[in-house]
């Protein structure tokens, strides 16, 4: 043998050179957080007293969204059965001050690797690299306050209370470089393909990345709804070997990664070829040129057992192998026989194995509530006003209530957007929307269509 490393992937290399050996699995998801539950209106009843205080208690908190990092996913693949995660909304205060209860928070799992992106605007909004990360993602409402909040010494019976602040809602994008989490070592023709082909689930997105005979494939395991792994089969890995050329660096890197390697043998020994001897030579290259690899958990798949006609030649290799520290497992990848054994046991070491944490993208981003800006749109004389706040404030204002109507007007103020509108050009009486609620501008101290607010000043 020659510690030569020639094997013949140039032809390929535009695959290699971009350092992307791997696919990217990708998943949309809708998250929606809870809304806070409303502010409640109500007033203490005793004996002999009339109209009590006021007694509404607050709106619950809204549940959040959260993404968390779990090592026992490999995939993305949960996330086709189930595309909407939704929170509980707050409940509503009730009286007596009873605070509603909280919307339960959701914690939505991915693998480690993944990447979470916002839909609609590209933005990433998390890393998740390390086991156990979580990170918010759509943030609950508060709750409305209730009215036993709004008493002043001038109105001691507010008729009023706060709704509860809207959830979020959005189309969130998971991406996930996936790195095989299971090689396939062994000779050629001694089933590698096959092994593949028969225990991954049909997957378009997956099917595409089998560029060519010389890329590794990859197929997604999955053993039942929740546990799935990458399993990568790596033709080629030793093609060169019986020729004197060695192992492709190249796919050493693929699989670098992996926690367990499964290494075919053909049990039948077709072919003239003699599976102890093979799994010895293929063994030894390891060593040579990928100490780190060779250190890896094996497991051994003996497989064509169709084609064995005597028992003792299975039972003779398992011997030898398992004499050497190997679990064993006969299979056939054309009956499937053997083949889930072999499958739990590899799912079992990746359990056992230590997560593999990931470098960050970039620095880990936590999501933050978009900044508090507002766009001001101007048409034919309507102004409209979007942002966050305007669409919270307006959510939360109750129009036909003029104590609610003052405190809207309040927080327009404090706001400043007055002095925006006018920095775009509005001029007296021009119409004002803000998310389909309209009234005209009015610049004059004191003086506005809105209710409440001109009562007594003369316009
Ligand atoms: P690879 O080179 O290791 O990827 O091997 P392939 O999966 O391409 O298989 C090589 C040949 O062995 C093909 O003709 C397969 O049909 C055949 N083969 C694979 N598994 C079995 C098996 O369990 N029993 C039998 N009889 N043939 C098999
Ligand atoms: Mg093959």
């Amino acid at each position: 043998m020659t510690d030569k490393v020639s094997f013949g992937y140039n032809k390929n290399n535009q695959l290699y050179n971009n350092e992307v050996l791997m696919f990217i699995d990708k998943a949309k998801i809708i998250v929606i957080s809870g809304a806070g539950g409303d502010g409640m209106v109500s007033f203490r009843r005793e004996k002999y007293v009339p109209r009590g205080g006021p007694s509404g208690g607050d709106g619950g908190k809204g549940g959040s969204v959260f993404i968390r990092a779990t090592p026992e996913l490999n995939t993305l693949m949960n996330f086709r059965r189930k595309r909407k995660f939704a929170a509980a909304k707050g409940e509503n205060g009730g009286a007596k001050e009873m605070f509603g209860k909280s919307g339960d928070d959701i914690f939505i799992d991915v693998p480690l690797g993944t990447m979470v992106y916002d839909q609609s605007t590209n933005e990433l909004l998390a890393d998740i690299t390390h086991d156990k990360q979580e990170v918010l993602i759509a943030k609950g409402g508060n709750g409305g306050r209730g009215n036993s909040h709004f008493a002043t010494s001038a109105v001691r019976a507010p008729a009023y209370a706060e709704k509860g602040e809207p959830g979020e809602e959005k189309e969130i994008r998971l991406e996930l470089k996936v790195l095989a989490d299971v090689g396939l070592l062994g000779f050629p023709s001694v089933g590698k393909s096959s092994l593949i082909r028969k225990v991954s689930g049909a997957r378009p997105e997956v099917a595409a990345y089998h560029f060519t005979t010389l890329t590794p494939s990859l197929g997604v395991v999955n053993l039942d709804e929740i546990r799935s792994f990458v399993m990568a089969d790596i033709p080629g890995l030793i093609e060169g070997a019986s020729e004197g050329t060695g192992l492709g660096y190249e796919f050493l890197r693929h699989v670098e990664r992996s926690k367990v390697l499964i290494h075919v043998l053909d049990a039948a020994g077709s072919e003239g070829r003699d599976p102890y001897k093979d799994f010895h030579i293929i063994n030894n290259e390891l060593e040579i040129y990928s100490p780190a690899l060779a250190a890896k958990k094996q497991i051994v798949a003996a497989n064509k057992i169709d084609l064995i006609a005597e028992s003792n030649i299975l039972q003779e290799l398992r011997r030898k192998i398992e004499a050497e520290g190997y679990q064993f497992f006969p299979i056939c990848t054309l009956t499937g026989e053997g083949i889930n054994p072999l499958l739990e046991a590899a799912w079992k070491i990746l359990q056992e194995t230590p997560a593999v944490e990931f470098a960050p993208t970039e620095t880990t981003i936590i999501y933050e509530s978009p900044k508090n800006e507002f766009i001001i749109e101007q048409d034919q004389g309507v102004f409209s006003i979007k942002g966050k706040r305007v669409e919270k404030l307006i959510a939360m204002t109750d129009f036909d209530n003029p104590v609610s109507l003052r405190r809207f007007e309040r927080a327009w103020k404090f706001m400043g957007l007055d002095k925006l509108l006018k920095k775009e050009g509005i001029q007296e009486g021009d119409t004002v929307n803000l998310y389909g609620v309209e009234f005209s501008f009015s610049d004059k101290k004191g003086c506005s269509d809105i209710p409440g607010e001109s009562e007594g000043k003369s316009c």
